[in-house]
């Protein structure tokens, strides 16, 4: 754990992690910014006409209010996800920029209209606190701005208690820094469970569909795959084959080598069958024992001939001695090929590969029998 903690991926991870919470919560501070400014155009439309009129509404203000809002417009223009780091800091620092520039015009304005300036000034600071959480230096470059405001704000209009502001400005940094402290560790607890959880789903989802020996896929996959590449050649109409294939004279391998030997060459044979095949959507899978199947899609039989004629070049070429082959000093293995067509279903294009394995072994082994198109004919080679 304490490794995983430190990997790369790790911290690649929960960076990205806390980089989605900062933009939704910069998302949350637009919308929050918006209504605020409605409070304020509101406070001093009522309180202090002449402002509203002046400064406020056309004069200097407006552009900066823009600023305030256009992070919605930005947002649901690119999306959550594909705002990047820089554009989204950008954005904050224009935020901060305006509701600081906001907050300075704000000080002419008259009588009791004056009075929310210091109150707008604290809740910018929880609104900051909030919506940056997750990053303890981003969230203070986000609040300082306010609380140092605010605390200026409130000497200047009474500075016979300057004890006041100072403890103010202490509190509430000594309250977020620790509550951010708090909330942060939940939040990192919560990310390395869902890092953990999602690892833990893979090494499942791995373990579901990989076969432990040969580390290719296993016979669960391949039926799933099967059944995906019938459904996609009704859809395109494009052929699809099937090889079966089996190694020759195992059991005398094992018997005169030993199941382990057995079991490295069970692994090589996969590699080579794997290497064998080009195209990203072929796959080959262990069938059980000794048994490989391998499926062709947009493969006619001519195609899938082709692919087995370098399986049995690659695995001549590959050169794994077998002191009890009746058929060579080498591992060969026999092939079983099939073209699936309309009407037939997995298992039956299944049993017809592997009825085409067992002729090819009855004709003598280290070869393959394919179907004919008819499916009547069916060649020996
Ligand atoms: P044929 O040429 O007719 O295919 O003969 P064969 O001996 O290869 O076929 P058979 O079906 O009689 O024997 C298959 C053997 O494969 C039986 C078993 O010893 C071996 N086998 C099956 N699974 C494994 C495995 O996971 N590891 C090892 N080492 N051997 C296995
Ligand atoms: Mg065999
Ligand atoms: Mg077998």
């Amino acid at each position: 754990m304490e490794q995983d903690l430190k990997s790369h991926q790790y911290q690649a991870q929960l960076k990205s992690e806390t980089f989605i919470i900062i933009k939704r919560g910069l998302v949350w501070a637009t919308y929050v910014s918006s209504v605020l400014l409605l409070v304020v155009m509101l406070n001093a439309y009522y309180f202090d006409r002449e402002y509203f009129e002046t400064e406020l509404l056309w004069l200097k203000q407006f552009p900066l209010a823009l600023t305030l809002v256009s992070g919605i417009v930005v947002i649901k223009l690119f999306g959550l996800y594909r705002v990047g780091r820089r554009q989204a800091y950008l954005y904050l620092g224009l935020l901060l920029v305006s509701w600081c520039y906001l907050l300075m015009g704000l000080d002419s304005l008259s009588g009791i209209a004056m009075q929310g300036i210091e109150s707008l000034a604290d809740v910018l600071v929880l609104v900051f606190a909030l919506a940056l959480f997750p990053n303890r230096n981003l969230m203070l470059i986000g609040i300082l701005p306010f609380l140092t405001f605010g605390s200026i704000y409130h000497f200047n209009q009474y500075s016979e208690t300057p004890i006041y502001p100072i403890t103010k400005f202490l509190c509430f940094l000594g309250i977020v820094w620790s509550g951010q402290k708090i909330i942060s560790g939940w939040f990192f607890k919560a990310v390395t469970r869902s890092i953990e959880k999602k690892k833990l789903l893979q090494q499942f989802k791995r373990l579901a569909l990989i076969d432990g020996l040969t580390n290719i896929s296993n016979r669960r996959h391949f039926d799933d795959v099967l059944i995906q590449e019938i459904k996609a050649s009704l859809r395109t109409l494009q052929p699809l084959s099937i090889i079966m294939v089996d190694v020759d004279f195992f059991k005398p391998l094992n018997d005169r080598l030993g199941h382990q030997v057995g079991d490295t060459y069970l692994k090589k044979v996969a590699g080579v069958l794997n290497s064998a095949l080009e195209r990203p959507r072929d796959l080959v899978a262990r069938y059980g024992g000794e048994e490989f199947v391998i499926a062709l899609p947009d493969t006619d039989l001519s195609g899938a001939i082709q692919v087995a004629e370098k399986i049995k070049r690659a695995i001549a070429a590959a050169e794994l001695a077998h002191p009890s082959s009746g058929v060579s000093d080498f591992i060969t293995v026999s092939q079983g090929i099939a073209q699936w067509h309309e009407e037939m279903e997995p298992v039956q294009l299944l049993e017809v590969a592997d009825s085409l394995l067992y002729q090819a072994k009855s004709a003598g082994r280290d070869r393959y029998c394919a179907q004919t198109l008819s499916a009547v004919n069916k060649a020996a080679v």
